[in-house]
């Protein structure tokens, strides 16, 4: 079966829209692109676009390379204590001359709405609530669970480490009580471990890294990667084509992974929201 992110996306936007329609203030997201990259554009506008549509108070703060570390950090400041902003997202990477690490430190754990804050790093490790879940492992969950497809005592393989994607999914499927193993570029033998799985969670953005003699009857595979072709097109990390015949359960590219990220990005906001109006 297909996983349609799209439409799992699209429910969990129009449950928001409906439960922001009833409140009083709204919601505040405050975005800040401090790069010249083309992708990271495109990102901040979709950004700032769904919020607009949920009828959240969306702020983008766009910066040429003349931005210094004082002034970002002073912005961040000001977010911080400004009551309508309830989420703080800085799109990645920022200009080479700013540091990346302190400016996330810098944003409060409670509008952390990325959940890239050690705080909200470390609470996720220890198996403890975070404010914020990063969003495109919590999409992950998500898709597994409105398939109603069981985590508990599956053999998981989460292929790349990376601390937006392949940490944090491989700890959320540790919480869900899958037995997880990670594989990395340095793994020897990596088809040893695909074969064994039962979950297959792959973010590397290596084309067709997941073949077909590589993936286990009926396992369920999550294709987290996303490249642009030369012709346009975006491709995953699976080839989906051989692979879809095996699996029991695959996401497509595009369609699968992605609006599930921003879904909980918007979600995230929402619930950050309550945290901090709650009585
Ligand atoms: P990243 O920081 O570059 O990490 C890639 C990971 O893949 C690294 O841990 C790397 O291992 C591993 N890797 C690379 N080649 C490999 C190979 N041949 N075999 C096994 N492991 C390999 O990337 P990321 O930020 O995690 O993103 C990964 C992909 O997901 C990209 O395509 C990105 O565009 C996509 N993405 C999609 C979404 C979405 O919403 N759908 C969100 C975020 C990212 P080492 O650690 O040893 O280098």
């Amino acid at each position: 079966m297909i996983i349609d992110g799209k439409k799992v996306a699209f429910s969990i936007l129009e449950e928001l829209k409906e439960k922001v329609k009833k409140l009083d203030k709204k919601p505040g997201l405050a975005v800040i692109l401090a790069n010249d990259d083309p992708s990271s554009k495109v990102y901040v506008s979709s950004k700032e676009k769904y919020s607009l549509d949920l009828g959240y108070k969306s702020c983008v703060y766009r910066f040429d390379k003349t931005i210094t570390q004082g002034k970002l950090i002073q912005l961040i400041h000001e977010l911080n204590e400004n009551p309508d902003i309830n989420g703080i997202l800085v799109q990645l990477p920022l200009f080479s001359h700013l540091n990346e690490d302190e400016i996330l430190e810098l944003i409060h754990p409670k509008k952390d709405v990325d959940g890239f804050h050690p705080v909200n790093i470390g609470k996720l490790y220890a198996g403890l609530e975070p404010y914020a879940v990063c969003c495109t492992p919590k999409g992950i969950i998500k898709l597994l669970k409105a398939y109603n497809i069981k985590i508990e005592g599956k053999k998981a393989l989460v292929i790349g480490r990376s601390n937006i994607v392949g940490k944090p999914v491989a700890s959320l499927l540790l919480n869900e009580n899958a037995t997880v193993t990670i594989a990395h570029s340095k793994t020897k033998n990596l088809k040893e471990y695909t074969k064994k799985a039962d979950i297959i969670v792959s973010a590397t953005g290596h084309p067709k890294l997941i073949t077909a003699d590589m993936v286990k009857k009926g396992a369920v595979v999550i294709d987290v990667g996303i490249v642009r072709q030369d012709n346009g097109r975006l491709v995953g990390d699976i080839d989906f084509e051989k692979v879809k015949d095996i699996a029991s359960y695959i996401t497509p590219v595009p369609g699968g992974v992605g609006p599930m990220t921003i879904a909980c990005l918007m979600e995230n906001t929402y619930e950050l929201f309550l945290l901090q109006n709650k009585r």
